[in-house]
C-alpha cells in the first residue's frame, strides 16, 4: 500500500494534532507543512510539533513551493473560521490540482452562507478533477451527520432536537474572546450586537446538511445567543470570572418550515461548567417513528474528534469523484485502524 501523501497547513492547536496523528497512521506520510508563523518557518516539521525527532519536512510560509500535485495527494487546512479569509488559500489548492480537507466552520456547508463562494469551490474542484470537503467535530460531526444517521432506519421524523453540552476550560485567549467569557453580561451584549462576540459558528451549516440529507424544507433560520451568567468564580490559565459576570454563551440555532419549527440545536459553551453541577455531554431526540433519544456523557472531545476527523476522513475524499462535498455526500467516517479502512469504496 503506497501510504498517501498528506500536506498540513496551518499548524496551530489543531493543525498540529493532526500532523501528529497523521504521523501514526502506516497509510498517511507528511509530505510538507505550511504555516504563517515567522517562528516556524524554516524549522523542521518535527520540531515544531515537539515529537523528539526530526521529520525531514521544512516548514514553510510559502505554499505555492510545495503545492505540487506530483508529491501532494491532499491537504489538509486548518486556519480560521471563515470562509472568505480562506478562500484565497483553497483556491491556490485546487488550482494546484489537489484534494482538500478544511476544517473551517463555514466550509462543512459552504452553501448555507457563501453560495457564490461554494459555487465557484465545486467547479473549481471539478475543473481539475479532485474533492474538497469542509468537516470538523461541530459542525461535521455531532449537531449534524450523527443525527442524521440516527434516522436511518426511521419511517418518519416530525421534528429533531440536539443539544452538546461542553466544557470551554481547555481552550485559549481566542476560544474565550469569541464565546465572551470574562465579559459583564453588559458587554456581552454590546459585543454581540457589534459581531466581536459571536458564540458558535456553524448553526446554518449544520441545519442545512440535516434539512437537505432528510428532505425536510427548511426554509427559514434562526439564531440566539444568552450570556451564561456564573454565580461562582471560576478560572482558568487565560480568563478568571467573578460570580455575576459571563461564563459562557448559551447558542440555539433553529430551522424552521414555514411556520413550523422542525430542527432545534442547543450549544451552551462555558468554562467549568461542573463548578454549577453542569454535567457535560452530546444528547440527540428524533421525534416520529420511532422516537429516539441518544446520549453520550460527558460529550465527545472536541480537539480529540476534530482531529481524528479530519485525518480520518483523508482516503475517503482521495477517493471520491471531484467536487465540493460535505459530510452527509461521504461514506460515513470511521477510525483508520488498518489496511481495509484505506480502500472502503465511494
Ligand atoms: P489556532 O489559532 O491554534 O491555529 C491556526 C494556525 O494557522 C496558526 O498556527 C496560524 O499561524 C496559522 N495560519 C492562519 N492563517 C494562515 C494562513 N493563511 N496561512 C498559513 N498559516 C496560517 O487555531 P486552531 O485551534 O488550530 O483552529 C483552527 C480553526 O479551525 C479555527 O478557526 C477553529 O475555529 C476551527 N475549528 C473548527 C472545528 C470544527 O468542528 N469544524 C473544530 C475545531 C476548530
Amino acid at each position: 500500500m503506497n501510504p498517501i501523501r498528506v500536506l498540513q497547513w496551518g499548524l496551530g492547536a489543531m493543525g498540529s494534532g493532526m500532523a501528529k496523528l497523521t504521523l501514526d497512521k502506516p497509510g498517511l506520510k507528511i509530505v510538507a507543512a505550511v504555516d504563517g508563523r515567522p517562528d516556524y518557518t524554516g524549522k523542521d516539521l518535527g520540531e515544531v510539533l515537539g515529537v523528539g525527532k526530526q521529520l525531514g519536512v521544512k516548514v514553510t510560509n510559502r505554499p505555492e513551493d510545495v503545492l505540487n500535485k506530483h508529491e501532494v495527494d491532499i491537504v489538509i487546512i486548518a486556519t480560521t473560521s471563515w470562509l472568505k479569509d480562506q478562500i484565497a488559500d483553497l483556491r491556490k489548492i485546487l488550482n494546484a490540482g489537489i484534494n482538500c480537507i478544511s476544517i473551517a466552520e463555514e466550509m462543512s456547508d459552504a452553501e448555507a452562507q457563501n453560495p457564490e463562494l461554494a459555487r465557484e469551490l465545486d467547479s473549481l474542484a471539478k475543473k481539475n478533477g479532485v474533492t474538497i470537503l469542509g468537516t470538523g467535530v461541530n459542525p461535521g460531526f455531532v449537531l449534524d451527520l450523527l443525527v442524521v444517521a440516527l434516522t436511518g432506519g426511521s419511517h418518519n421524523v416530525e421534528r429533531i432536537e440536539a443539544s452538546r453540552v461542553n466544557d470551554l476550560s481547555p481552550y485559549g485567549t481566542t476560544v474565550m474572546n469569541s464565546q465572551g467569557v470574562g465579559t459583564t453580561p453588559e458587554a456581552f451584549r454590546a459585543g454581540i450586537a457589534d459581531g466581536s462576540i459571536v458564540g458558535h459558528v456553524g448553526f446554518p451549516e449544520s441545519i442545512r446538511m440535516i434539512s437537505d440529507a432528510l428532505g425536510l424544507g427548511v426554509d427559514r433560520i434562526e439564531q440566539t445567543r444568552e450570556p451564561i451568567i456564573s454565580k461562582v468564580r471560576r478560572e482558568t490559565p487565560y480568563v478568571a470570572v467573578e460570580p455575576g459576570m459571563v461564563a459562557g454563551c448559551s447558542h440555539i440555532g433553529v430551522g424552521y418550515r414555514g411556520s413550523q419549527e422542525v430542527i432545534r440545536l442547543i450549544h451552551p459553551q462555558q468554562i467549568h461548567p461542573n463548578l454549577e453541577n453542569q454535567e457535560t455531554g452530546d444528547y440527540i431526540n428524533i421525534y416520529g417513528k420511532p422516537e429516539i433519544h441518544m446520549s453520550i456523557k460527558p460529550e465527545i472531545a472536541g480537539g480529540i474528534a476534530t482531529e481524528g476527523i479530519a485525518v480520518n476522513m483523508i482516503p475517503l475524499v482521495v477517493a471520491a469523484t471531484p467536487g465540493l462535498k460535505r459530510m452527509i455526500d461521504l461514506p460515513v467516517p470511521a477510525a483508520l485502524m488498518g489496511e481495509s479502512a484505506y480502500s472502503r469504496r465511494n
